[in-house]
């Protein structure tokens, strides 16, 4: 096994044990609902965003190993951030995972571990739901929306 598939075996097992920042919020400023119907993964992800910055997140929901550690990472890496720095992440986030753009481990930081994803393209979705659900969240509340 390769160094970088077992820090992605390592990662993905750690986080569906114990996703971090799992659960609800009481009183979310953002939230939305996302689905990948081709893995029957559904994740709710719910923001305390105030004055530009990303007080809180949370997510909840079912999914594989692969769509929760994925989520868990994404609400440990934008935790704090500004709103508009958690979607450029999302944006290399989802470029480096669809492999239109190289992966660059300074912007990406742990979340490098999910690109041996990338090996396997029926996965994919399951790596960017959370994300895309951010997104949706951050963009037009209370949507739901499917990837
Ligand atoms: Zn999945």
């Amino acid at each position: 096994m390769s160094a970088e598939t077992e820090l992605y075996r390592e990662v993905v097992v750690e986080h569906k044990r114990a996703p971090r920042n799992f659960g609800q919020l009481p009183h979310p400023t953002h939230q939305a609902r996302g689905r990948n119907p081709s893995c029957g993964d559904e994740i709710n992800v719910q923001l305390q965003v105030d004055d530009g910055h990303i007080h809180d997140i949370r997510f909840d929901g079912v999914g594989c190993a692969i769509c929760i550690a994925s989520a868990s990472l994404m609400t440990e890496a934008i935790k704090g951030d500004t709103v508009s720095s958690a979607l450029d992440l999302q944006r290399h986030f989802r470029s480096a995972m669809t492999g239109r753009e190289d992966v660059d481990e300074d912007v990406l930081g742990k979340l490098i571990s999910l690109q041996a994803v990338r090996n396997y393209p029926s996965r994919i979705k399951c790596a960017l739901l959370g994300w895309h659900a951010l997104a949706h969240a951050l963009n037009d509340s209370g949507s739901d929306t499917t990837i």
